[in-house]
């Protein structure tokens, strides 16, 4: 099930090829679990504008430590119609995730969010994934510790909490870690937190550099910062 992802090096407006557009979920792992067997699958949701080494690392410590057997990025879609100048579209950012994922055949992206647009609840996510897949597909979804802060507040909480299992990965400047874990897991959230190597790098501060003309260099995959130079992303359009 080997696939190219070059052509999404090319997406404009056109979000996908036939390929991925046709997928439910994600076009490498959609028959994940179609044997019966026991399997472990990875949702990491974001606006990943752009995806950096530390949404990478995130969600390869998860994988690691949780016993993942493939991780799909749910790439957000656009909350509003009206754009910022500043960041990328849907597209773009698809495109640079398609990048950075495209050598690891553990990784895919989907784009169920992307497609349908708007605010999508990651509880509504949830609900297609699950229908998508037979009950031998365990689903987690990856958070960074920041999100640990709000997810009691997540819609649909209830939903979430019995569909899928939470996996915290730690984060710099996450705040009082150890006593949202317990909060969460008080409320009946099942969550497993990861240690994993605290990486300060932020999607804001990777715009900001681009907007300041400094580099990003090491900081995201080498294709995705070529494509932001490429495009012209994020930078001071006046
Ligand atoms: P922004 O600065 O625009 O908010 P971001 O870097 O936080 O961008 P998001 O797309 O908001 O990226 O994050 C998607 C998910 O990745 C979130 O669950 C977030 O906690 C996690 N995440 C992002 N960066 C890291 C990091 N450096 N380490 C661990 N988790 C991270
Ligand atoms: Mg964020």
């Amino acid at each position: 099930m080997e696939r190219s992802w070059e052509a999404n090096k090319n997406a404009d407006d056109e979000l996908l090829g036939d390929a991925v557009r046709e997928a439910v979920v994600s076009f490498r792992f959609d028959a994940l679990g179609a044997d019966g067997a026991p399997v472990r699958l990875g949702i990491m949701g974001g606006t990943f504008d752009p995806i950096h080494m530390g949404h990478l690392a995130c969600a390869e410590m998860a994988r690691d430590a949780c016993g993942l057997d493939a991780v799909v990025f749910m790439v957000a879609a656009n909350p509003s119609l009206k754009q910022q100048r500043t960041l990328a579209s849907v597209a773009e950012r698809f495109a640079m995730c398609a990048l950075a994922i495209a050598d690891d055949p553990r990784f895919d992206l989907s784009a169920l969010e992307a497609r349908r647009g708007g605010i999508t609840y990651t509880s509504d996510t949830m609900c297609i994934v699950r229908d998508h897949y037979p009950d031998n597909v365990e689903l987690s979804f990856i958070i960074g510790a920041d999100s640990l802060a709000t997810l009691r507040q997540w819609h649909d909480a209830d939903l979430l909490k019995r569909m899928v299992r939470f996996i915290c990965v730690s984060r710099p400047g996450a705040f009082d870690e150890p006593e949202l874990l317990r909060a969460c897991r008080d409320e009946g959230f099942r969550l497993d937190h990861v240690s994993a190597p605290l990486l300060d790098i932020s999607s804001s501060e990777i715009r900001q550099r681009v907007g300041e003309g400094r580099t990003i260099r090491y900081l995201v995959p080498r294709a995705v910062s070529d494509y932001i130079e490429e495009k012209g992303l994020y930078g001071i359009t006046g």
